[in-house]
Formats: structure tokens, C-alpha cells, sequence
């Protein structure tokens, strides 16, 4: 009988706040909880741990500290980086380009600006998850203001080329906005070298506290402000700052660049294992997404003839945390729209499982979850209608 373990294979949903990152909270919580806006001692002490965050962000991006702003999430950096830009410059025209497989925050983002009159383009993913530069090209026009494609797909992992479609972008006089919330601490970010003008980042995805993004914006872009009210973060997103918050995801952000080179090794390294253990142990699978540009810790596999949601429970049961699609649309039984747009079959779709790795993942978490993953398919497969 195999000893019941708990293993968290869902780091792309969100990741464990690390022990560094609580410490270097806990004292502003209590002992240091000025407000960052008030003059004497504690508050100048919480505006300088503010500060210190606000570099540490910056570092891991290759951005100057005034160039990155604090929000509440991920999601509100996409929201005031694509609506903010394409209603700042609707006179200029109203056309805007995403693609079909972003997340949601980026999403309904544009579906709020076609309710607004905006006229969005959509862009299609290849077979491997990967936009086409190409499309890009024949999609843009004299009246496209902004383009927004992710860095990192947040349930294939595939990456994209940034730099290349970002490039295309603004040589077209539009604005260049990227989502790299999966993307942040798991690859090499350098926004001047990628030459965005706009990147969204979340905190709680990098083993930092939740509640805290940051939006970083290109200095002499007057992208307009997101929240009218006091002066904090230079006027630009008004309203208290979260300060143990934002002092963890500074901290977090300074962990991860310490550590990126060996993260990336470790995590490719137990991917692959991974990979390489279910295809030899369970048959009819596939892998999803192209495994060459890829982030390092996610695997996102179709199990045949059955039921994701049904592996979801029974490796539940066994202690294995892992997702069906994205957290967000993992209650909805609609399918998920990143397969979709690869070009998975609605029945495989509803076989799927994405499994992230993070930090804390082992070896022998992996092959405990293997273990525990070629059961529960074999015990449903058995019941399957579906199967031959
Ligand atoms: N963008 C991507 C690619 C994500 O994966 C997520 C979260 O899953 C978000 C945005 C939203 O970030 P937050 O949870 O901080 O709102």
C-alpha cells in the first residue's frame, strides 16, 4: 500500500507564499504600519520598503523603477494596460489586435471594448500554440492603436515571440502590451531588450502574496491613470497602497532573480522526466503545445476516452493537486478556449489535465502523481463508454 502524500502540482493556478517572503512581510503588518503617505518615521519607513520593492520588481524585468506602478492583480494590469491604451488614443482610431487564446483578464478586456464600439482582431494560434508573426503582419492597419499577446500561455505554457511581434507592433505606430504573469520568474525578462511598452506581472505566481500585480509602462508613455484619487504610485493608481503586499512581491521578485537560472534547470529537467514517464506508462495520450518553446514546469496532456474532471476528483482523492484548464474557467464545463484554438477536439479537450510544477515539486512527487495518474485513468478508462 503506497503512503498518501500531498502533492501540489498546480503552480500556474498559484504558488505557496515562501518563508523569506512572509518574513520580510510580517514586520509591516504590525511594528512598521505607517501610512506610506505620512510624514514622520513609520510612514517614510513603509514609503522606503515600497521603494525597495518597486527596485526589486524592476530588477527582474530589466526596467527602471519608475516604470513599474503597483496594482491589485494581474488581472487589473491587463485591463488598465488594453482598455487604458485603446480608449487614450480612440481618436486615433479603433481597431485593436489580441488573440484567440489569452486569459480572460485580456479577454474580456477586449470583449468590453467591442461592446464599446472597438473593432478587435483576434489573432489564431498554430497547431504548436505559437502566433504566427506573419498574421500579425496582415492584421495590423493604420488604425490599430495597441496589440496584446501574452508572453507565456497560462495552460500550454508555449511561449511567444515577443520580441519579433513586438517589433512588427510598433514599427506599425501601435502600442505593444504583453501578459507575461506565467512568465515572470520562469523565463529571462528584459523589457527594453523585448521592447514592450507595457507588461503585466502578478505576484502570487512567482511565490509571492496574492492581491498584488504590477503593470510595468515605458517612461514617456502617458498611458492615462487607472484610479483618480491621492498620489500614490505617481498619481497613476490611486488609493492606499498594499504594503505587506507589495513589500512580499518585491521580495519574491528578488528570490526569483537570485535563483532564475537554476529554477528554469530544475523545473526543465523534472518536466521532462515527467513527460517521458506518462507517455511510457499510459497509452492514447497527448501532449499539448509545443514542447520546445515552453515554459519549464508545465505539461498539459489529453488523456482519451475520458473525462478530466473525473481524473481531477480521483487524484484528488489520492492527494494530487491539478487543474483542467485555468483556474478561472476550471468551474465552467464550457471547454477550454486555449485547446480550442490549437485545434484539440472538443472530446480530447474534456480529457485534458495541466500539471505545473514549481519549486518545491520532487522527483518523487512526480512519480508518486504517476503513479496515482496511471490508476485513476486505467480505473476510468474500464468504465469508459468511449473506450474500445
Ligand atoms: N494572466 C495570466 C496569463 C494568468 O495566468 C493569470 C492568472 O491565472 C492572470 C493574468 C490573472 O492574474 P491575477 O490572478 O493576479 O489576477
Amino acid at each position: 500500500m503506497v503512503e498518501k502524500r500531498l502533492v501540489y502540482l498546480d503552480n500556474a493556478a498559484t504558488t505557496p507564499v515562501k518563508p523569506e517572503v512572509l518574513e520580510a512581510m510580517m514586520p509591516y503588518f504590525t511594528a512598521s504600519y505607517g501610512n506610506p503617505s505620512s510624514l514622520y518615521t513609520i510612514g517614510q519607513n513603509s514609503k522606503d520598503a515600497i521603494r525597495t520593492a518597486r527596485e526589486q520588481v524592476a530588477a527582474l524585468i530589466g526596467a527602471k523603477e519608475n516604470e513599474v506602478f503597483f496594482t491589485g492583480s494581474g488581472t487589473e494590469s491587463d485591463n488598465w494596460a488594453f482598455i487604458g491604451s485603446a480608449m487614450w488614443r480612440r481618436e486615433k482610431g479603433k481597431h485593436v489586435i489580441t488573440t484567440e487564446f489569452e486569459h480572460h483578464a485580456l479577454l474580456h478586456s477586449a470583449k468590453y471594448l467591442e461592446k464599446e464600439g472597438f473593432d478587435v482582431t483576434y489573432l489564431p494560434v498554430d497547431a504548436e500554440g505559437i502566433v504566427r508573426t506573419e498574421d500579425l503582419k496582415n492584421a495590423i492597419r493604420s488604425d490599430t492603436t495597441v496589440v496584446s499577446v501574452m508572453y507565456a500561455n497560462n495552460e500550454i505554457g508555449t511561449l511567444q515571440p515577443i520580441a519579433e511581434l513586438c517589433k512588427i507592433a510598433r514599427e506599425a505606430g501601435a502600442l505593444f502590451h504583453t501578459d507575461a504573469v506565467q512568465a515572470l520568474g520562469n523565463v529571462p525578462l528584459d523589457v527594453k531588450k523585448l521592447g514592450v511598452d507595457m507588461m503585466s506581472m502578478s505576484s502570487h505566481k512567482i511565490y509571492g502574496p496574492k492581491g498584488v500585480g504590477a503593470l510595468y509602462v515605458r517612461k514617456g508613455l502617458a498611458l492615462p491613470n487607472y484610479m483618480h484619487g491621492g498620489g500614490q504610485e505617481s498619481g497613476r493608481r490611486a488609493g492606499t497602497e498594499n504594503l505587506t503586499g507589495i513589500v512580499g512581491f518585491g521580495k519574491a521578485a528578488e528570490l526569483a532573480g537570485q535563483n532564475l537560472d537554476a529554477h528554469i534547470e530544475k523545473l526543465r529537467v523534472l518536466r521532462d522526466y515527467f513527460i517521458e514517464k506518462v507517455k511510457s506508462e499510459i497509452p492514447d495520450i497527448r501532449l499539448n503545445g509545443s514542447l520546445e518553446s515552453r515554459l519549464p514546469g508545465n505539461v498539459n496532456i489529453t488523456f482519451k476516452y475520458i473525462e478530466g474532471e473525473a481524473i481531477l476528483l480521483l487524484l484528488d482523492m489520492a492527494g494530487v493537486a491539478v487543474s483542467t484548464g485555468s483556474a478561472c474557467s476550471s468551474a465552467s464545463l464550457t471547454p477550454s478556449h486555449v485547446l480550442s484554438a490549437i485545434g484539440v477536439p472538443v472530446e480530447d479537450i474534456h480529457g485534458s489535465i495541466r500539471f505545473t510544477l514549481g519549486d518545491f515539486t520532487t522527483k518523487e512527487d512526480l512519480d508518486y502523481a504517476a503513479d496515482m495518474l496511471k490508476a485513476a485513468v486505467e480505473k476510468l478508462r474500464k468504465i469508459s463508454s468511449l473506450s474500445g
